[in-house]
């Protein structure tokens, strides 16, 4: 049955489009943090939207169940196969030449978020959805999921970003919305819908981005702060007085030293600080004075390192972007993205931690993230991959002070026991009746969300 199925997909896309080889389905039946694993029957590679639509077809004959898969670098699971066959689309990344009068690119779901950006970049625009994984996480999967990440505070998430998609449907159908109109308020938005929806209701193969202007001048500042509250109160300051923040990230010292100690980098500042805040702005003209008058004018700032070329600036963004690489030097993590209303930030982050540990004493526990959208990492090391404890522990934790079980990583298979904490009964029946519409057979990544 298999061995049929895979001669049928090679017609499809040819020898060299479906691998079968058990070495090379290791990379695509792993997720990034190792917690994840399963095993592929076949990886197919379309190379173009009505190659995926064949494959759709072809897979609802064999009722064979197929994982959408970009860079694998999503968080919860929701990219790695147990035995399904996984659709990468790997090649499909054909980037089209910016439209400059509209200040948008339609862009193939296979290329890489680093590639976009400086394709955009080259054309003095930019398209503004960032995230650590850029060089490997793809246009499509970061749709699927609704990236958020580093900019999301000024410009808005992956979803804001998406005039219009092409996608092959579970139902094998072809829907292309390409035209680029900002304004076309013509019935339900099927872009917005398949932007989050983890592969379960669509393939998208082709996407059109809105970009924004490039910033020529950028500053980045490294604050340390004697406390959480401190850290996050400044934060709030800043949003208010300044509005050329691209980002601000928050870090705990025991994450600083835990990062400086395994990748032998030199402390930020002669004295630890129990917390740091990252900013980052950007403008057409210097905004140095602008960040440096809304700093000074917070009372409760410690030292503080700026960072005015790209080099400097890199060497600050180390600190923040290796966190994760760091953790996962200690054992495969439970990560649990979460993002709490504004009010509760700093007793969450002062709660959860002693909380995890007073319940499982050899965990540890770490945090960070993007805090000016409430968005905190919470990532917990010392347990066993498959203990779900400790995720029970915070998501609930976090449901009780308002707030969602995921921020931007998605629900995947990771956290869908959870789903109810942050979705009503009537939503999850809502968003059953759509699945079962744009994916009747269930052939879209049937073990994701539900
Ligand atoms: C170091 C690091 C930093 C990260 N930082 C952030 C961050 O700041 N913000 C953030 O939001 N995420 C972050 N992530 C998580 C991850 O990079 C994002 O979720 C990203 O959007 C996944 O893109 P991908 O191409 O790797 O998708 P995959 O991991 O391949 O897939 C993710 C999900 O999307 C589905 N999918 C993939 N492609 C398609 C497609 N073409 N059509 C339909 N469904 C598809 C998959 O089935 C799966 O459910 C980070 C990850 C790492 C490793």
């Amino acid at each position: 049955m298999v061995n049929q199925l895979v001669r049928e997909l090679r017609q499809i896309v040819g020898e060299g489009g479906v691998i079968t080889d058990p070495d090379m389905l290791v990379r695509h039946s792993t997720d990034w943090t190792g917690r994840f694993t399963g095993q592929a029957k076949a990886v197919v590679r379309p190379s173009s939207t009505s190659e995926v639509a064949e494959i759709v077809m072809l897979c609802r004959q064999h009722s064979a169940a197929i994982v959408p898969q970009g860079g694998n670098t999503g968080m919860v699971g929701g990219s790695v196969p147990v035995d399904e066959i996984v659709l990468s689309t790997a090649r499909m990344s054909g980037i089209e030449p910016v439209d400059c009068d509209a200040q948008q690119v339609t862009v193939g779901a296979g290329a890489t978020l680093a590639m976009v950006r400086a394709h955009a970049n080259a054309s003095r625009l930019a398209y503004t959805v960032d995230i650590g994984s850029r060089d490997t996480a793809t246009i499509g999967g970061t749709i699927a999921t609704n990236a958020g990440g580093l900019n999301l505070l000024r410009y808005g998430g992956t979803r804001e970003q998406v005039v219009g998609l092409e996608a092959v449907l579970g139902t094998g159908g072809v829907v292309s919305h390409l035209g680029g109109l900002v304004k076309d308020n013509t019935g339900y938005h099927l872009p917005a819908l398949l932007c989050g929806s983890e592969g379960t209701l669509g393939v998208i193969t082709r996407a059109r981005l809105r970009l924004m202007p490039f910033h020529a001048h950028r500053v980045a500042a490294l604050v340390g702060f004697a406390s959480t509250a401190d850290a996050v109160e400044s934060v709030t300051a800043w949003r208010a007085a300044l509005d050329v923040i691209d980002a601000v990230e928050l870090m705990l010292e025991p994450g600083m030293r835990l990062v400086c100690e395994t990748f032998g980098l030199r402390r930020p500042f002669a004295e630890p600080a129990a917390a740091y805040v990252l900013v980052e702005v950007a403008a057409h003209a210097d905004p140095t004075e602008l960040l440096a008058s809304a700093v000074s004018a917070t009372p409760t700032v410690g030292d503080i390192a700026v960072a005015v070329d790209g080099g400097q600036r890199a060497a600050l963004w180390r600190y923040r972007e290796d966190h994760p690489l760091a953790i996962n030097q200690l054992g495969v993590p439970h990560k649990l993205d979460v993002t709490l209303p504004a009010s509760r930030l700093v007793e969450f982050l002062e709660t959860v931690g002693p909380l995890v540990q007073s319940i499982e004493p050899a965990a540890r526990t770490w945090l960070f993230g993007h805090v000016g959208d409430g968005n905190i990492h919470v990532n917990v090391t010392g347990l066993p991959p498959e203990d779900e404890g400790v995720d029970d522990i915070v998501l609930n934790l976090v449901s009780e002070m308002s707030g969602s079980i995921s921020a931007e990583h998605g629900v995947g298979v990771a956290k869908k026991r959870w789903l109810h904490l942050s979705r009503s009964v009537a939503e999850i029946d809502a968003m059953r009746a759509i699945k079962h519409a744009l994916d009747p057979d269930n052939i879209l990544n049937p073990r994701v969300l539900f």
